[in-house]
């Protein structure tokens, strides 16, 4: 193959080698592959084998219809007890594929509950694109996306009989603030999305002990692609309404998925929160590290986080967001994430999270080559700017 028929990441002979000057860097998606070094080092204890007669069925024949094991739910709660992150006493605890699959059925359930229809689902800007695309995808009489909780803040809508679900985001995606509701009153319902509350990414300030909370396996061991996360529910219809959706939609999650998340679980408790010590050190080293070059810049900065007393590691720790919340400062620059893509780094844009299109997010929980990359080439663009050092 002549070399002008490589694309942009490959080069010499045959395009067989690797050239990552102008290979487009996407740190757009949210992938915890920083966790991959530690699962090499367990490879061994957390490999699953499974026999090709095992759980076959749907159901656990004995009237559920969907089989949720039971192990895999007392091992999700000694993690929520090991770390102090939230409160399992007393919780309804139902299984989804991811949390992606609970942000619905949480919508759907809620919005059956109140009076008035349609409810409002809302959120704080900037906030998970996925609360809105989901609403609006799965466009119901029941619910309509309200956009920004501003909106209804200083209105007597919150007070009204206007149904209204909050999705609460912390730490929040994409800048990993400790954030609390923003709407209150007895028609507002809230879906408490803890995604990322674990000691790799937020000091852990004590047990969440929201009437709703949503966990994904995704963000705390970085098995994305298993599809699974969990629901810790407070009140038993709520619990039977999601149950519902759940039956409807997938009947359930796979089983297979179930046996590697248990086994997975396993290791995560038997090393006693090994992984939380090097997930924090791996994030909080390139938080630093990232922060360090952008001190030298005046067109380009990112959210400001303060150091905070950690529960889990009983000292002060931090910060060691998922993402850098970037904003291009300068008057011209108000397409950000063009400005970042003629540079070939690849974020996602800042209005998908409703904020400016002078923001961008940059995902730092990839490969670590991905984040020297991803130092390098701005690196590179700050040392343009006029009167850098
Ligand atoms: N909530 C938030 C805030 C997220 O960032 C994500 C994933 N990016 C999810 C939920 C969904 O995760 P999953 O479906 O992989 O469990």
């Amino acid at each position: 193959i002549p070399a002008c028929e490589c694309n942009s990441c490959y080069g010499g002979p045959h395009c067989s080698e690797f050239s990552p000057d102008g290979c487009p860097l996407d740190v757009d998606l949210g992938d915890p592959l920083f966790l991959e070094p530690f699962w090499m080092q367990h490879s061994k204890s957390s490999a699953v084998v499974v026999a090709g007669w095992h759980r076959m069925s749907y159901s656990d024949g004995i009237g559920s219809s969907i089989l949720f094991s039971k192990e895999l739910t007392n091992h999700i709660f000694q993690l929520h007890a090991l770390v102090g992150n939230a409160i399992t006493k007393g919780r309804f605890i139902l299984f989804g594929v991811g949390s992606s699959q609970l942000l619905h059925a949480a919508v759907h359930a809620l919005s059956q509950q109140g009076s008035s229809h349609p409810a409002c689902v809302v959120a704080t800007a900037p906030f998970y694109p996925l609360y809105e695309f989901q609403t609006e995808l799965f466009d119901s009489e029941d619910f309509k996306f309200q956009g920004d909780t501003t909106l209804w803040k200083n209105t007597s809508s919150a007070n009204s009989s206007t149904n209204i679900i909050e999705f609460v985001t912390s730490p929040n995606n994409p800048d990993g603030r400790l954030t609390k509701p923003v709407l209150q009153g007895p028609s507002v319902k809230t879906i408490h999305d803890h995604a990322y509350y674990w000691p790799h990414f937020t000091a852990i300030q004590g047990p969440a002990d929201e009437d709703l909370m949503l966990f994904t396996l995704s963000k705390v061991t970085g098995h994305g692609g298993s599809r699974f996360g969990w629901a810790l529910i407070k009140d038993k219809d709520l619990y039977q309404r999601m149950l519902m959706y759940l039956s409807l939609n997938t009947i359930g999650v796979s089983q297979d998925t179930q046996l590697r998340a248990l086994k997975i679980l396993k290791v995560v408790l038997k090393g006693g929160g090994e992984i939380f010590e090097f997930g924090y050190n791996t994030m909080k080293a390139r938080w630093e590290r990232l922060n360090e070059i952008l001190s030298a810049s005046r067109r380009f900065s990112i959210q400001k986080l303060e150091p905070q007393y950690c529960n889990y590691f009983q000292n002060v720790t931090g910060p060691s967001p998922a993402y850098a919340w970037l904003k291009c400062e300068r008057e011209e620059d108000l397409d950000c994430h063009a400005v970042l893509k003629a540079a070939s780094i690849i974020g996602r844009k800042g209005n998908l999270f409703r904020a400016e299109s002078r923001y961008v997010r940059l995902s730092l929980i990839k490969y670590e080559d991905d984040f020297d990359l991803l130092l390098h080439r701005i690196k590179v663009l700050v040392s343009k700017e006029e009167g850098s050092k």
